[in-house]
């Protein structure tokens, strides 16, 4: 079966894959095919909540999905962290955040995982990324594309395969032969030459 051609894929559909894919759109329009596959699309398992920090609460508002969550989230006014049990006489705060990036617009935001990934996945469903509900089960990059295969035994072709599959990434792994850290001394984005 010949392999469907595209620009990229995006093997994982977590807030990272699906951010990614519709800032891609957003920027490099309707004509730079994008696909993102992920065995959870369309029925998202994540039970979590998350703090969103200001910052990529900002991304979100950027791409246009903020506002589909907004009234479900919750603001972070102050946060305590104690090593202690709620019954202890004494408990002793190791670590506090507080206050507001600007007036009006605080620290970070609680809100439902399952509630941000709905409005991205409708968000890049709106912009007509390909979504795929299949999981990444292998790659081999050939000198002009990659192929990616899938578990539903389907192929495509493409220039880049993005490893969003969580932050033990075997996709990554497999690429680069160890997982991805971000060590203290090297937070941030890693880049391979
Ligand atoms: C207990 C806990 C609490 C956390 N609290 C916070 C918090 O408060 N704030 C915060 O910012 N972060 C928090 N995190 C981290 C949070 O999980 C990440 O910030 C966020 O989920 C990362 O998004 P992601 O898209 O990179 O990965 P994930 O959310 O892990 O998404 C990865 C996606 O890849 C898919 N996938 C996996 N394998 C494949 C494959 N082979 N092919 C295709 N798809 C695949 C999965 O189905 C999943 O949808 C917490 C993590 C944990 C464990």
């Amino acid at each position: 079966m010949a392999a469907e051609r595209t620009d990229v894929v995006i093997a994982g559909g977590g807030f990272a894959g699906l951010a990614l894919g519709i800032a891609l759109r957003q920027s490099l329009g309707a004509s730079f095919g994008i696909l993102i596959a992920d065995p959870f699309i369309d029925r998202p398992a994540d039970a979590r909540a998350s703090a969103i920090a200001a910052a990529a609460r900002r991304l979100f508002e950027s791409i246009g999905v903020w506002g589909a969550v907004a009234e479900a989230a919750q603001p972070i006014l102050d946060m305590e962290v104690s090593d202690s049990r709620l019954a202890d006489r004494v408990r002793p705060v190791f670590l506090t955040f507080g206050g507001e990036i600007l007036p009006g617009e605080p620290f970070a935001h609680i809100i439902e995982n399952c509630d941000l990934i709905e409005a991205l996945t409708a968000k890049a469903r709106e912009l007509g990324i390909t979504l795929k509900a299949c999981a990444v089960t292998g790659f081999d990059a050939g000198s002009g594309s990659i192929a990616v295969e899938c578990a539903d035994a389907t192929a495509s072709a493409a220039r880049l395969l993005v490893a969003a599959d969580g932050a033990r990434s075997v996709r990554s792994r497999s690429a680069t032969n160890s997982t991805p850290r971000c060590s203290r001394a090297r937070a941030g984005a890693r880049r391979r030459a």
